[in-house]
């Protein structure tokens, strides 16, 4: 059982420590960012609310993410603990989510707080690329696909971002800052939360994080 948060900011490599996380303890990985882009994808009436928001680099509002990650973890597969990756994001959401698990006989076990100062975020986040077939991430510098633009797992297209531009990325950043940094505090306080420095490597990243975590 292992139920936990992912913060961090943009580009603080949260997704691919996801991966690994929820691979080691058989949890399901939960990104409201995912869910708003394959509602994008389908064109659907949230996809089409999210989009202009997400294109800004803007939080969307409160209320649509709080009921569609509610809803996510109403479901079968979050019994035995999830990861909750890119929501809360402000603390208004994270009081709802504290409302809602107390509803629901639940606990948070771990927060963990990804931390990368904001140069090393840009030069991460405007070479990104990512795989259109499974979601893996590269990097045009720090992590490229053998083949330019082909994805080594499974030879999908890869492509950048709508919102990893530096425009968008300075903009995310600086409403990281303003709206999620809170919640290092206010977890903090909560005695939930454990600090990791993002800057190491992803193995040693990842070796933090499961050391905070517990085997
Ligand atoms: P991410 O993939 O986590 O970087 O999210 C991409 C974008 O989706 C963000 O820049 C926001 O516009 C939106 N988004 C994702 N999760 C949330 C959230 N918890 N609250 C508000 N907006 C969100």
């Amino acid at each position: 059982m292992l139920r936990t948060i992912l913060l961090g900011p943009p580009g603080a490599g949260k997704g691919t420590q996801a991966v690994k996380i929820v691979e080691k303890y058989h949890i399901p990985h939960i990104s409201t960012g995912d869910i708003f882009r394959e509602n994008i994808k389908k064109g659907t009436e949230l996809g089409k609310k999210a989009q202009e928001y997400m294109n800004r680099g803007e939080l969307v509002p409160d209320d649509l993410v709080i009921d569609i990650a509610t809803t996510r973890l109403l479901e079968d597969d979050c019994k035995n603990g999830f990861l909750l990756d890119g929501f809360p994001r402000t603390v208004y959401q994270a009081e709802k989510l504290d409302a809602f698990l107390a509803a629901n006989g639940m606990k948070l076990d771990k927060v963990i707080d990804i931390a990368v100062e904001k140069e090393e975020l840009i030069t991460r986040l405007t070479g990104r690329r990512v795989c259109k077939g499974c979601g893996a991430s590269y990097h045009i510098v720090n992590i490229p696909s053998k083949q330019e633009g082909i994805c080594d797992t499974c030879g999908g297209e890869l492509f950048q971002r709508a919102d990893d531009n530096v425009e968008t990325v300075t903009n995310r950043i600086e409403v990281y800052n303003n709206q999620t940094m809170p919640l290092v505090d206010y977890y903090e306080k909560a005695g939930v939360i454990v600090h990791v420095d993002g800057a190491e490597s992803l193995d040693n990243v990842f070796n933090a994080i499961v050391d905070a975590l517990g085997e």
